[in-house]
């Protein structure tokens, strides 16, 4: 038993319930605003975006939400998710800590994204919706949105940043095999996309930017819907699958986990490994410090205001009240695509508000140092986004060296890297640099978030 370095569950011991943490907070997370009106938005109002069971939850004080059997069948396809213990890596790193990792890459897109992109698909295609459309940044969301759809009869157009567009035509195609139709962002389709276009005809391109040109072609058309990867209340929800997963496996290895990082981009592979374990350090059960990492050049979380602001960059979206840097700051393309996010989820700056969880922000170089050395050791490469958590966790653990404590940390492996080896590629070559803290442009884009 000593030596186990890999956790699985069988079948039945899939969790059948999503756990939403609402309810056991100290006080609820603070309503999102109508843009026009700053008066709170009701369901009715979300509507031409989402179907209304989605609504339902992303509004919802129960604590447990069944999933059903539908989105179980398809979960089926690759979870339970592995939990593997790190021995090769603590044995590198010579620390006492004990290290696990919760690895989401076996999934159909290779990320922990498809935990909520199928249940989106299915109850967009239970309502009767016939397409979707969506951003994505690193390729992720948009690989994850186009399985799910695909297993659900619907279809799915999707916005890719361009700097992604650019480096990752595999996730392009990878998409394109899943049947989704794929446009670089900003694009010639939306309007909002023209008018960034007709500004600057290089523009990158930015996921708030993406976001708008999907969220303007669902708001047209009413059989079409709008799918978001990450941010909501609903999509944390979902993800909780990963915790609740990981609690049973800690368990089966005998250990507590005493550290849980993860990588935030909007925050819901981190809150779904989380938020199940903060449900029962909140009971008492635990004393689990939980924390955050994020890139230095988008350091929503450490260097944000906690404020309310647009979560897109045409400002369509309501006004959620969460760490921001600015609706329409563009962060530097670094290579952790999907971390490129100008804020983050409203329901994670609530709990880091609540001093519920700690953030840090680490630069690209040492995230990439730490991914070589866990592909080294674990025969894993991961994705640049989890790299963050990496480098986190190695940081502990070489404290743990210097101090003798036999700590547990416990991180989400969200992805692996196979198609992100141009990333790699370039830090062999040296050709990766950490990018200043961008203090000016993020007070400039500070100073266009509305005033209440
Ligand atoms: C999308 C993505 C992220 C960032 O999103 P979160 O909502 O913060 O999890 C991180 N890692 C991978 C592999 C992703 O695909």
């Amino acid at each position: 038993m000593t030596d186990k370095s890999r956790y699985i569950l069988t079948d039945e011991e899939i969790p059948t319930s999503w756990y939403n943490i609402v309810p056991d907070l100290p006080s609820p997370p603070p309503p999102p605003l109508h843009p026009a009106t700053h008066e709170p938005i009701g369901p009715d109002d979300l509507a031409p975006l989402f179907p209304m069971d989605l609504i339902a939850q992303e509004v919802s004080t129960e604590r447990y939400i069944p999933i059903p059997d539908e989105v179980l069948d398809v979960y089926r396809l690759w979870r339970a998710t592995p939990l593997h213990r790190a021995r090769r890596l603590e044995k590198e790193l010579g620390t006492p800590a004990r290290i696990y990792y919760k690895y989401e890459g076996v999934s159909p897109a290779g990320s922990h994204k498809p935990n909520t992109a199928v249940p989106q698909a299915y109850y967009n295609a239970k309502a009767g919706v016939e397409k979707l459309t969506t951003e994505t940044g690193a390729g992720q969301w948009g690989t994850a949105l186009a399985f799910a759809a695909s297993q659900f009869g619907i279809e799915c157009e999707v916005w890719q940043v361009r700097a992604s567009y650019d480096q990752k035509p595999y996730r392009r195609a990878m998409m394109q095999a899943f049947g989704a139709t794929v446009h670089p962002s900003p694009s010639e389709v939306t309007e909002f996309g023209r008018k960034i276009l007709s500004e600057d005809p290089d523009s990158p391109g930015s996921l708030g930017i993406a976001i708008s040109e999907a969220v303007e072609m669902a708001a047209a058309d009413p059989s079409v819907r709008y799918a978001l990867g990450s941010v909501l209340n609903h999509v944390l929800l979902h993800q909780t699958v990963i915790g609740e997963e990981a609690l049973l496996q800690m368990a089966q290895a005998g250990d507590t986990p005493d550290v849980i990082v993860g990588c935030t981009g909007g925050g819901s592979n981190f809150g779904g490994l989380a938020f199940p374990f903060l449900r029962e350090k909140l009971a008492g059960n635990n004393d689990v410090t939980i924390k955050a990492v994020e890139p230095k050049s988008c350091p929503s979380l450490t260097k944000g205001t906690y404020t309310y602001d647009f979560g897109d960059t045409a400002g369509m979206t309501p006004l959620v009240k969460m760490h921001t840097l600015g609706h329409d700051f563009i962060p530097d393309p670094i290579h952790a695509g999907g971390l490129r996010y100008h804020g983050m989820s409203p329901l994670l700056s609530h709990i880091y508000e609540l001093g519920l969880i700690e953030a840090q922000a680490i630069g690209q170089t040492d995230c990439f140092a730490a991914g070589v050395q866990f592909a080294r050791t674990e025969g894993i490469v991961p994705a640049p986004e989890p790299t963050h958590a990496l480098a986190a966790a190695v940081d502990e653990a070489l404290r743990c060296r210097e101090t003798g404590e036999e700590k547990v940390i416990l991180t989400a492996l969200c992805g692996h890297g196979m198609l992100d080896m141009a990333a790699y590629d370039a830090y062999f070559a040296g050709e990766l640099r950490d990018h200043e803290y961008p203090e000016e442009a993020i007070a400039e884009a500070m100073t266009r978030v509305p005033e209440l």
